[in-house]
């Protein structure tokens, strides 16, 4: 290989030893450099500013091709791009450019940051139900239960927005939620519950109490009258026995029921006849009621009694279910 030495570069001026006799420059990268420089520069205006900027030297196809504006910011002006807006990540602290619209705000920088940020806050706390340690996020701070299966057992009574401190109404009357371990829940009516903490006992089953002015909301101890069964209640409503006026609590313990001295009329009588409730007409007495009643407690039966007085055997069954 011939050597030519002491040759000086037409580009970077440095003395080389050069290995061609029109070898004219030190290198590949200097030979590229030198022979832009012997070609004319293109020039193209900017469609924004105006201003000629260089594009690429070659043909129609790469100067059709080339860019319409000079710099990245004439880009932006040019299209109606919004200006970057210098930002501080919330997360690394560093500062970023980003285009936004009015006064919005970017946090991060990027999603990097962003994801960070999401799981930074998370705290770990023990559930309020089953007491296992468990992580939630930031948003839902005051989340106390761990599952829903934890919230549904936690959020019950008092604890749950919906309650209404377990009364409900039924019948105009009002009912207290009363909770017995290991059985479903059972409502006791208020003025039950009121009658039970003065007589100190629980109420029986089928005792009924009743408020005497009437007024089912006043659970005051003297406005409370307590019977020992349903049916005696039923004489007190059908007025049978006077509507009580003084409540009998004091000495329902001891004494128990005492039912008021009256005499019980069991049958509305009108001038001697009896009146059907129902129809509003006089049930007439079988002439012979008195000799019908005798032999049936004798033992005679509702069939031979109603062929003996020639009546049908449901009037006869009427007779002497009515004792007429
Ligand atoms: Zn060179
Ligand atoms: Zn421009
Ligand atoms: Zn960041
Ligand atoms: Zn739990």
């Amino acid at each position: 290989m011939p050597s030519f030495p002491g040759r000086v570069c037409a580009s970077c001026g440095k003395t080389y030893t050069a290995h061609r006799k029109d070898q004219k420059c030190c290198s590949r990268t200097c030979t590229g450099a030198y022979r832009r420089a012997q070609t004319p520069k293109k020039y193209k205006a900017c469609a924004h500013c105006g201003e000629l900027f260089e594009i690429p030297n070659g043909g129609g196809k790469s100067r059709k091709a080339a860019a319409m504006f000079c710099s990245r910011d004439c880009v932006r002006d040019g299209h109606g791009w919004r200006a970057p807006v210098e930002h501080i990540c919330d997360q690394c602290g560093e500062t970023f450019t980003a285009p936004v619209k009015d006064e919005a705000k970017h946090r991060f920088c990027s999603t990097t940051c962003a994801d960070a940020h999401r799981g930074s806050g998370k705290v770990s706390k023990p559930c309020a139900n089953c007491g296992e340690i468990f992580t939630s996020s930031p948003c839902r701070a005051d989340e106390q239960t761990c599952s829903r299966e934890c919230a549904s057992a936690w959020y019950v009574r008092d604890r749950s927005k919906g309650w209404q401190g377990g009364v409900v109404d039924q019948n105009g009357r009002k009912f207290r939620r009363i909770d017995r371990d290991g059985y479903a829940a059972k409502y006791e009516g208020e003025h039950r519950l009121a009658a039970e903490r003065v007589i100190g006992r629980k109420m029986k089953r089928g005792e009924v109490v009743l408020c005497i002015d009437g007024n089912n909301d006043n659970f005051a101890a003297e406005n409370l009258y307590m019977l020992p069964s349903q049916k005696e209640f039923g004489l007190v409503k059908m007025g049978t026995l006077p509507w009580p006026t003084e409540s009998n609590l004091a000495t329902y313990r001891e004494r128990g029921y005492v039912r008021p001295d009256v005499v019980i009329v069991l049958h509305e009588w009108t001038n001697g006849k009896r009146m059907n409730a129902k129809g509003n007409r006089h049930i007439r007495r079988h002439p012979q009621a008195d000799e019908i009643i005798i032999r049936r407690r004798a033992g005679a039966s509702v069939r031979d009694l109603a062929r003996d007085f020639g009546t049908s055997m449901s009037t006869m069954a009427a007779t002497v279910r009515n004792r007429l």
